[in-house]
């Protein structure tokens, strides 16, 4: 390793030709202001990601690599998801560099709290975590329903830490350990506090959306947690059996109540608490075939072993 790191931002962009023009020349101001100080070395670069965008994000990021060699890109060859696009970029990185600092290109993480990443770094943390210090910027909707997500996530099995996105420091041994981890279901957030090491989280206020409008609705966001909870943890099929005993038991008592009914002649009323027990059991059935159905579904997908991601073009990168 050189006596000064080359620092990677990896920079995930999907549709952001409004806010990519503002915001990567803070990226730059940012990164060669830690060259000049002697911070890092000035082989360190910016790392667009275009994750297929069907606006002009790509000629931008290509205009910009144009204008200042410190800024490169690589572009998938189809929208892939935030994940999968973060993923290609931190692979891409993990040879070229010592640290990876995962960030979105709106401009919502305080590029300021880098210089506190690196001296954690510098302390001997591999992993350095941001963490939002407050919600203030968000609507009460997404703060609650955030609020939410972690707390079902945790509970669920999906070991994810409070508070905190995909704004990252990451060491290149650390990436090393995550190219072996092969599974195409990707929840970065949960996977990397797997691969363990000394880690450290940091506060951060995050801001507003510099502009353009966030790809994360309610609905995406709910999508995304279910997805996280399957790819991380069995616990929800432990549940199902659980309820299976449960309603298993109530179900015998149930048995055991219609045979005293019909001995004791009431074998003609009782139409009502049929009904109710068709219907809690038709739903509950139907529920837990839909779980197991979604891991069966996942394990098919693993099984598939296709490509996570495939890049489609590189400018200012040594594949070019
Ligand atoms: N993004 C991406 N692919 C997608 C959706 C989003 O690469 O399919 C990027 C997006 O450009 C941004 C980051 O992921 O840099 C986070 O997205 P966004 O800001 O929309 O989410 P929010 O911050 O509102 O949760
Ligand atoms: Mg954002």
């Amino acid at each position: 390793m050189n006596s000064k790191p080359v620092l990677w931002f990896v920079v995930p962009c999907y549709n952001e030709q409004e806010v990519l023009p503002l915001t990567a020349h803070e990226f730059l101001r940012k990164l060669k202001e830690l060259i000049t100080s002697d911070k890092i070395d000035d082989a360190s670069r910016i790392l667009f990601v275009n994750d297929g965008s069907k606006d002009r994000t790509w000629e931008i990021i290509n205009s910009l690599a144009s204008q200042d060699n410190h800024y490169s890109g690589i572009s998938l060859s189809r929208n892939r998801g935030h994940q999968n696009a973060l993923l290609a970029g931190l692979m891409e990185a993990k040879d070229q560099c010592d640290i990876t600092i995962s960030m979105d290109c709106d401009g919502q993480d305080d590029i300021n709290a880098v210089d506190e990443m690196l001296s954690e770094y510098f302390s001997g943390s591999e992993i350095i975590y941001g963490v939002r210090n407050d919600r203030e910027t968000d609507t009460f909707f997404k703060r609650w329903t955030a609020q939410i997500f972690y707390r079902l996530m945790n509970f669920l099995g999906a070991e994810v830490i409070y508070n905190h996105a995909d704004f990252r420091l990451i060491s290149s041994k650390v990436l090393q350990e995550l190219a072996n981890f092969q599974e195409v279901n990707i929840f970065l957030r949960g996977m990397i506090p797997l691969i363990g090491f000394k880690s450290s989280c940091l506060m951060y206020k995050r801001k507003v959306r510099a502009a353009g409008a966030s790809h994360y609705p309610f609905t995406k966001m709910a999508a995304f947690a279910f997805d996280g909870i399957t790819s991380l943890s069995n616990r929800p099929i432990t549940f199902i059996a659980c309820l299976g005993v449960l309603v298993s038991l109530f179900g015998f008592a149930g048995i055991i109540w219609a045979i005293l009914a019909f001995f004791l002649g009431y074998n003609v009323t009782g139409w009502a608490s049929m009904m109710c027990a068709v219907c809690f059991l038709g739903g509950i059935q139907l529920l837990s075939l839909g779980i197991i159905g979604e891991y069966v579904g996942k394990a098919y997908m693993e099984t598939k072993q296709r490509p996570r991601y495939i890049v489609s073009e590189r400018i200012n990168q040594k594949g070019e």
